[in-house]
């Protein structure tokens, strides 16, 4: 199994390059767009000879590395098969477009020696060397470097690495608007999450007085929208990161692999219902959670295991009877009475559903509500 992870690092690209690339691109696309037969549906129609003619055609006066048009003519095949999935959706614009100056950069035209990634960009004569051991965020601990993203100002780098991840205990997890609840091998840890919310709410009062905006000067409102959109985002998700690296440092000193609730079939009904938006962060919040933290506990040899949700925290961890709401966020069961907090709930009932209960989250509980243990067959004596 590979663990990959990614990183932005600031770097000058050569100017030449970014634009040279962005018009074979473009001359690309011509090209293999007039190979898109569209009767009923689209459909690309390029054969390996018209590929290569094309190839020789753009390579003509083509100074830089040869496989960077390669990369082009591929990265254009990609774009041009995703507008024509588009297309048979009857989702497409009328063509399309390439809007990004970024350059994809094949493991063919770079070498990784001692730290140091050295970029070809005219074969055998020109370079790009970038240090890596100067940004000590970057791990060192990788197999190999995947593919390289280059922008004017920036290059995206990918590590990767193989890893079996194991572990012997486990922790669950689950996110709300406002806190991660985590039953982490039994006891229970809260991350407050209220920063991020007012993160949110910022930037949403922010939005709206812009709207209020865009009768007057439409296009200055789009574009505050969406700068502040993006910022929205790198504010949200860096605290996220932070957030999750926490964790997956503590359940590495633990070794607890994690359980996550199985969000998918959830999706649809969330983003047709967009007027809710606490609702709508909340799920943000737990798909960035989610995706952040398997990555990182992949690249620490820690598996993650998705269990199904549905009324996790609805039913009882104790004895599986109903419960119902009883104060603030506090849920009553109908059979046993026993009284826990509804993330507390839905954390025991994630971390059952995939291991199995923890006998810690169950002595707490105990002790915690006065119940006693029956010595003759460990079952609860509930006061009445
Ligand atoms: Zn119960």
């Amino acid at each position: 199994m590979e663990a990959v992870k990614s990183y932005r690092i600031q770097v000058e690209a050569p100017k030449d390059l970014i634009e040279e690339y962005f018009q074979v691109k473009q001359r690309a696309l011509d090209a293999i767009f007039l190979h898109v037969k569209v009767s009923k549906k689209a459909h690309l129609n390029l054969k390996a000879e018209d590929r290569k003619k094309l190839r020789d055609e753009l390579l003509k006066d083509w100074r830089f590395s040869k496989h960077y048009v390669d990369s082009a003519i591929n990265s254009v095949i990609g774009l041009v098969k995703s507008w024509i999935t588009l297309h048979n959706m009857g989702r497409a614009e009328s063509k399309p477009k390439i809007t990004k100056r970024t350059v994809y950069i094949k493991s063919t035209l770079f070498s990784f020696r001692n730290g140091i990634l050295k970029i070809s960009i005219e074969p055998n004569k020109r370079y790009l060397e970038v240090d890596l051991t100067k940004y000590d965020w970057i791990p060192s601990d990788f197999d190999r470097v995947g593919g390289l993203i280059l922008a004017q100002k920036e290059l995206i780098i990918t590590v990767k690495k193989s890893v079996k991840p194991k572990a012997d205990k486990w922790a669950s997890f689950d996110v709300n608007l406002t806190n991660v609840t985590s039953s982490i091998n039994g006891e229970i840890k809260r991350y407050d999450l209220r920063e991020l919310y007012h993160i949110h709410r910022t930037y949403e009062t922010k939005r709206q007085r812009i709207q209020k905006l865009s009768k007057f000067k439409p296009l200055t409102s789009k574009r505050l929208l969406e700068k502040y959109s993006k910022r929205e985002e790198n504010r949200a998700k860096d605290f996220m990161h932070k957030l999750t690296t926490q964790i997956a440092r503590e359940l590495k000193e633990k070794n607890c692999g994690a359980i996550l609730e199985n969000l998918k079939g959830i999706k649809r009904r969330i983003l047709n219902d967009s007027k809710d938006m606490n609702r709508k962060l909340s799920k943000w919040n737990a798909r960035t959670f989610q995706f952040m933290l398997e990555y990182k506990l992949k690249w620490l040899n820690l598996p993650t295991k998705y269990v199904n949700p549905k009324n996790s925290s609805k039913t009882c961890p104790l004895c599986s009877g109903s419960m119902a709401s009883y104060l603030g966020r506090l849920m009553k069961c109908e059979e046993c009475n026993i009284i826990l907090d509804r993330d507390v709930v839905a954390v025991l009932n994630l971390q059952m559903r995939g291991e199995g209960f923890p006998q810690r989250a169950l002595d707490e509980i105990i002790e915690g509500e006065g119940l006693s243990r029956n010595e003759n067959n460990n079952s609860l004596c509930i006061p009445t």
